[in-house]
């Protein structure tokens, strides 16, 4: 069968015997692997769909279970993103984050519509590509169905903004959950959090991530909310090792 879909494409795999894998997420079937089977010829036409970031229509033959793809065509390739370091790792960060915590082949329509609206704020911005990265990463969460418990107590389901956040309970806790926690000696993993960062959260989940294209959070209370969200993420969705988080990545030619 032979079938169209737009894709984002996340990274590529060289194989054993130099074939070439491409890591595509698809708006039709979700994170897919797909073996390249452009021709000789083709391959340069095609070279600016199949690199990474790169946003397309694509082309897939789909055999036995299998994905192939026969040819890309840009729809945008996000080339500006490459043109300053810091806004490629962020954008790297948040597209390796994005494959980690993907599951194969289950669709994801809205992470997907999100993610390209990730690249093109991303694009566009000038500085602090942190905060938009941040508010990717929230986002994220909430198309995964994997948000942090914030209007009641993650334990006891008591309603309320409480103003403690316990990472393996999953979001924020009551003062008597609390106090329990303290009895037990438990490593609660806790972090005191307060209006200003929960309004932030709330504002960040109710507005569309291209709203935030000007806005930059105070730093203080961004790394503040990165701590705990990057702590929540590892802990109940273990994306393991992120390489753009730690590593600088050379920059692809653009
Ligand atoms: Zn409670």
């Amino acid at each position: 069968m032979i079938t169209d879909t737009r894709g984002i494409v996340l990274r590529q795999v060289k194989t054993i015997g130099g074939r070439r894998m491409i890591s595509l997420f698809t708006e039709q079937y979700g994170k897919i692997g797909a073996g390249v089977t452009v021709s000789e010829r083709g391959k340069s036409r095609n070279a600016a769909a199949m690199s990474p970031f790169a946003y397309g229509n694509y082309e897939l033959y789909i055999s036995h279970g299998r994905f192939h793809l026969n040819k890309g065509q840009v729809i945008k390739n996000f080339y500006r993103i490459g043109a300053d370091v810091d806004r490629y790792m962020a954008a790297a960060y948040g597209l390796e984050l994005c494959d980690k915590l993907l599951e194969e082949e289950v669709p994801a329509k809205d992470l997907f519509e999100l993610t390209v609206e990730f690249l093109s704020t991303m694009e566009e911005r000038k500085s602090r590509y942190g905060t938009i990265l941040l508010a990717y990463k929230i986002k994220l969460l909430a198309c995964l169905g994997a948000l942090p418990v914030l209007d009641r107590c993650a334990c006891c389901g008591k309603p309320g903004k409480h103003l403690m956040f316990s990472i393996p309970e999953g979001g924020l806790v009551c003062e008597d959950c609390l106090a329990g926690m303290a009895q037990d000696g438990t490593d609660a993993l806790l972090y005191k959090v307060d209006f200003v960062i929960l309004d932030i959260l709330d504002h960040i989940l109710k507005n569309a991530l291209s709203s935030l294209q000007k806005a930059a959070l105070d730093e203080g209370l961004e790394s503040q909310i990165n701590t705990i969200i990057d702590r929540f993420i590892t802990y109940h969705l273990d994306p393991g090792d992120l390489k753009a988080g730690s590593v600088r990545i050379e920059q692809t030619e653009v």
